[in-house]
């Protein structure tokens, strides 16, 4: 209705037809992608407001008021010209707008009388008041920030504190902290103590903390004594406390998150009525440099002046920064607070739940907090407590997920070491958040859309529910365990193996089948975005952020370790990297896996991971003869390569060769599989089979990287390439 209006004041105001046509496509355009052309600030897209998500938590109430603000100053303007526009429309011959602007308004006031003037008043006083107080929602209230600003500000941090990264710093050990969580008003309010110490050789003579300035910040002291200077615009803080090797010192704090103003994109949705998600990234003070708040892209990085991102990985930090947490946690009534740890205590204090949370050990210092009006699933499991924390309507997935994650904790933690925590909580979060599940030290974020919601009953589909689970659970050995250098290949050694994790998971759950499935859709994946990646591709253990290579690609390069080295020999290899003692990198990941290979695999190993290689398999031909002792003789012409960067690369190996009684690619699983040793060019297997295949398949379970150009336009045409009908 108010888009009509507008439409029509347009074509009222524009000289010409096909103008005021024109201008109206643009206001269409300029309301759903107006920030991707520069209108970003909210008054500047027409009726543009947050897109409120389906979520049985509801929405916001932030997301309602920036929503219902915004649409009640946008139905304003749409009134206000709808009733400009008649007085202002062309009559008779044509005059341009401002001649006639500037002679109806001369005629207005006796056209108008005096109740008309009065009540033309009012109406212009009310759109001034609700054009600013709308102004001063979106903008003040709101702090908003173009993006522009926002990379001004980072650059500008990055030149004023680059020179303290790499500087010692003391390093987090131990957290306590209260959170006291209020999500009618969607504010929180945060007190603790993070003990730090010194583990750096030389004396520290300058403490720096960062907290995120979108934080109120309510009080910050280091022993006691408040900050020699602080730098409000970057949330700077510095401490003249001297800390010799080995000393600690106690960092107080207390922040608060406040909802602010009003936005076209629902703002931050951490504390809310229902659904509250709220990370230690978000609210707790961090020492030192942030390099996360630094500008990446090499484009942006030239543009504003700043120094090409330099490619040698940090200096790694032998050991990793690990701490303790003891969480007490508060919510509103009703609700029920989740967070990492052993569940200490609960007891209800002025009508709100509270909770206390303890991890005995160590964690990576990272960690969720989520409450809202859950239900509680629980099974004990070889003593490890396993929860699901869920709505009450989402259910219907809840055992499936306790299944998996049971499952996960049996099958990896046999192959890479004991399940370290003794409890491990999945919590529901609402639809909307940008991934499908986050992994913390014994909690998963799962979110509503994609875990809780999604409707696993068609047998033929991948069983993405279990599939997720079991990534996240192998995240707590996989990042959680064992930790990263940081530098080119941490998401190789982080997401790659928690990937071979989900195929371990998978195999035990639904057999080798479904692991091929899932296999090849992750190849379909790496097909699919090496196509769309700009510059060369890097080795798989030197991967940064191509999610098409160290989930894509990577999962098909374990599959094949899988079948290369065996099961075993590869997890004892990997469980080997379970330190504790001092961070890993992809060349102890590389010593450890040549070392469990045997010889003739070792160079496999590296071609895979160190190089770009790939491989075109085919089956050319096929036959079938039956044998006099009642089996069958099949004879199958291979046609295999390996190319690197373009280049040949001799081929000898031992692939496999599955028989089919019906076409594969309709998901059917092999009757027999055949190791074939293979060589580059053409190679006849002979195969004896007891059962007369209709369909032969070179790599049926998708254990080499081959992407044949036709794939990446029909996956299916080289699917019917590599498996042919028998003759
Ligand atoms: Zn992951």
């Amino acid at each position: 209705m108010t888009k009509r209006d507008v439409l029509v004041a347009l074509q009222a105001l524009v000289p010409n037809r096909y103008v005021g046509l024109l201008a109206g496509a643009a206001l269409a355009v300029s309301m759903r992608r107006g920030a991707s052309i520069g209108l970003e600030h909210p008054m500047l897209r027409f009726a543009d407001g947050p897109v409120l998500p389906a979520s049985a938590f509801g929405p916001s109430a932030h997301a309602v008021a920036s929503f219902v603000g915004l649409m009640a100053f946008w139905a304003i303007v749409a009134g206000a010209l709808a009733v400009a526009a008649p007085a202002l429309a062309p009559r008779g011959p044509y005059e341009p707008l401002r001649q006639r602007v500037r002679q109806r308004v001369r005629q207005w006031p006796a056209r108008l009388g005096v109740g008309g003037r009065r009540r033309a008043l009012a109406v212009a006083g009310a759109a001034v008041v609700a054009g600013g107080w709308t102004l001063f929602q979106t903008t003040i209230a709101a702090d908003f920030e173009t993006a522009e600003a926002q990379l001004a500000w980072r650059a500008d941090y990055e030149r004023a504190y680059a020179r303290l990264d790499g500087a010692p710093e003391p390093r987090p050990v131990a957290l306590a902290a209260t959170v006291d969580l209020r999500p009618e008003a969607q504010e929180a309010d945060v007190a603790g103590t993070l003990r730090v110490v010194n583990r750096a050789a030389v004396p520290i003579d300058t403490v720096w903390v960062t907290v995120r300035r979108d934080l109120d910040l309510g009080a910050l002291t280091l022993d006691g004594v408040a900050p020699a200077r602080s730098d409000a615009r970057f949330g700077m803080h510095a401490f003249a406390r001297a800390l010799a090797p080995g000393d600690t010192a106690a960092l107080a704090f207390r922040v608060g998150v406040r909802s602010r103003g009003w936005s076209a994109d629902g703002g931050d949705r951490s504390v809310v009525g229902d659904g509250t998600y709220l990370t230690s990234m978000r609210v707790v003070p961090e020492v030192g440099y942030l390099s996360s708040y630094e500008v990446e892209d090499a484009r942006e990085r030239r543009r504003l002046g700043l120094p090409p991102k330099s490619e040698a990985p940090p200096e790694p930090a032998p050991v990793a920064t690990v701490m303790t947490l003891d969480l007490t946690v508060s919510t509103a009534p009703g609700q029920t607070p989740v967070a990492p740890g052993d569940l200490r205590q609960s007891w209800t204090e002025d009508g709100r739940p509270h909770a206390r949370f303890v991890t005995e050990a160590p964690v990576t210092p990272v960690f969720g907090i989520a409450s809202a009006r859950y239900e509680r699933h629980a099974v004990e499991h070889e003593g490890v407590t396993v929860e699901v924390y869920a709505h009450p309507d989402h259910g219907a997935n809840v055992p499936r997920m306790l299944h998996a994650a049971t499952t996960s904790l049996d099958v990896l933690g046999a192959a890479w070491g004991p399940y370290p925590h003794p409890t491990l909580r999945i919590a529901e979060v609402p639809a909307g958040w940008r991934f499908a599940a986050f992994a913390f030290p014994g909690l998963i974020a799962f979110t509503e859309d994609r875990g809780f919601l999604t409707d696993p009953s068609d047998a033929d589909r991948l069983d993405l529910i279990s599939r997720r689970v079991a990534h996240e659970v192998a995240h707590q050995w996989w990042g959680h365990t064992a930790r990263p250098t940081g530098g080119p290949g941490d998401v190789f050694l982080v997401e790659t193996m928690a990937k071979y994790g989900e195929q371990k998971v998978i195999r035990a759950l639904h057999g080798e089948g479904q692991v091929a499935r899932l296999v090849a859709y992750d190849r379909d994946r790496y097909a699919w975005g090496r196509a769309e990646a700009a510059g060369p591709e890097p080795p798989l253990a030197a991967v940064v952020d191509q999610p098409h290579l160290y989930y894509g690609k990577g999962a098909v390069v374990m599959n094949g370790l899988h079948g290369l080295l065996g099961e075993g020999t590869l997890d004892q290899a990997l469980a080997s990297l379970m330190r504790t003692d001092r961070r890993i990198s992809p060349d102890d990941w590389r010593e450890a896996i040549r070392a469990a290979a045997p010889p003739e695999a070792r160079a496999l190993v590296d071609d895979w991971t160190r190089r770009v290689v790939l491989y075109e398999l085919a089956v050319e031909r096929a036959t079938v003869v039956p044998r006099a002792d009642g089996r069958f003789d099949v004879s199958v012409a291979l046609h295999a390569a390996r190319t690197e960067g373009g280049r040949s690369l001799p081929l000898h190996e031992v692939l496999e060769v599955g028989l089919y009684d019906a076409d594969p690619t309709g998901g059917s699983a092999p009757l027999a599989v055949h190791a074939v040793r293979v060589r580059t060019g053409s190679t006849v297997a002979q195969i004896v089979s007891d059962v007369r295949p209709a369909f032969v398949a070179v790599d049926p379970f998708v254990r080499r990287v081959d992407v044949d150009p036709s794939d990446q336009v029909a996956p299916s045409g080289r699917e019917r390439r590599r498996s042919t009908p028998c003759a």
